[in-house]
């Protein structure tokens, strides 16, 4: 148990989400002052509101609180993979700003970790509030996800999670720029277990994710974990080529055995729009998998921190220039 007593990181990407901070780090901190070693490293995922202006106070009046501020919007992911890589603790929980992760559910996560479990991951119980659209969106995207890439990620796993030191230390091995999370965890092993758990409703503002946001994740997991689709696809044009042999072998026959050979023009068209259609998609999916090979041969950082509560121990390291510098009268 000694090994277990460490610190905890509470990990929270936040994305205008200036009405929730202050009562989520309250509530985090009530949670949090059985335990003797904690922080709580809030990502400001480039907001266009007040975030940043609040993180710095909330910084400020306490010592547990650190922020990180992108530069832009790099998406949730990437707020949370930029947690983890700054993050100090012995275990790492990520969760929501916007209160739907209930803050008291953390000693459970806690106390399995204490247990021996490497990755803690909750899914939520399936919620009657949740629209419609959002709960069948999330049911059959998952449905297409495991069959797609072979990984077992369960209806409702959520971002709401801990992971122990070794598991966090291991993901950020993890060279990929486009990385989705919840494959990579259930993809990397260790000791893991699941907790049930019934979100909250959104405290104050509203979903910051977009139905673009939405179907881009789908598309990340989908080809993050499997070349799976590039298979479909060569089966799919396999299947399309026996069609045609068949309208092939049936127009010959009609050429060479009988007079209605004109009459081939609604072959023609089907034919046409089902083999033009098929290449369409295939040509499309290798498309998508060449423009991720472009995006990480290109290496570039997969998130830019613009600002920090932690500047102020590095800023006698990395002195910026100041503008008197550029301005120095020519004396
Ligand atoms: N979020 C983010 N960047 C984004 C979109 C969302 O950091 O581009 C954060 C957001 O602030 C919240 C979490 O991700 O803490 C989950 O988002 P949200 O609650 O809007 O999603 P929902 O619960 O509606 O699926
Ligand atoms: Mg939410």
């Amino acid at each position: 148990m000694q090994f277990h007593s460490g610190m905890i990181s509470l990990v929270v990407p936040a994305f205008n989400e200036e009405e929730n901070l202050s009562v989520l780090v309250h509530r985090l901190m009530a949670v949090m002052n059985q335990y003797n070693s904690y922080e709580i490293l809030i990502v400001d995922d480039g907001s266009s509101d007040q975030t940043r202006h609040v993180l710095r106070q909330l910084s400020g009046m306490y010592p547990v609180v650190r922020f990180i501020s992108f530069s832009r919007n790099f998406g949730h992911q990437m707020a949370l993979r930029a947690g983890y890589d700054n993050a100090l603790g012995d275990a790492v929980i990520c969760l929501d700003a916007d209160l739907q992760h209930p803050p008291e559910l953390i000693p459970a996560l806690i106390d399995k970790w204490r247990e021996g479990y490497e990755v803690v991951y909750t899914v939520r119980k399936p919620d009657p509030k949740l629209s419609l659209f959002k709960r069948t969106t999330s049911k059959y995207f998952y449905k297409l996800l495991r069959h797609v890439s072979n990984l077992d990620i369960e209806d409702g796993a959520a971002d709401f999670r801990l992971l122990d030191r070794k598991v966090v230390n291991t993901l950020k091995q993890f060279k990929e720029n486009d990385l989705f999370l919840r494959g990579a965890i259930s993809w990397v092993g260790f000791r893991q277990c699941r907790i049930l758990y019934e979100p909250a409703a959104r405290y104050a503002g509203r979903s910051k994710y977009s139905f673009r946001k939405m179907l881009h994740l789908a598309a990340m997991g989908i080809t993050s974990f499997s070349t799976r689709p590039l298979y479909m696809s060569v089966l799919l044009g396999f299947g399309m080529f026996f069609l045609a042999s068949l309208f092939g072998a049936e127009a010959l026959y009609e050429h060479y055995f009988t007079n209605a050979t004109v009459s081939g023009w609604t072959t023609l068209v089907l034919l046409m729009v089902l083999i033009g259609g098929a290449q369409f998609i295939m040509i499309g999916i290798i498309g998508v998998y060449l423009g991720k090979t472009f995006v990480e041969v290109k290496g570039r950082p997969a998130y830019i921190i613009g600002d920090t509560s932690d500047i102020e121990e590095s800023v006698t390291v990395w002195q910026a220039p100041t503008q008197e510098v550029f301005y120095s009268p020519l004396t």
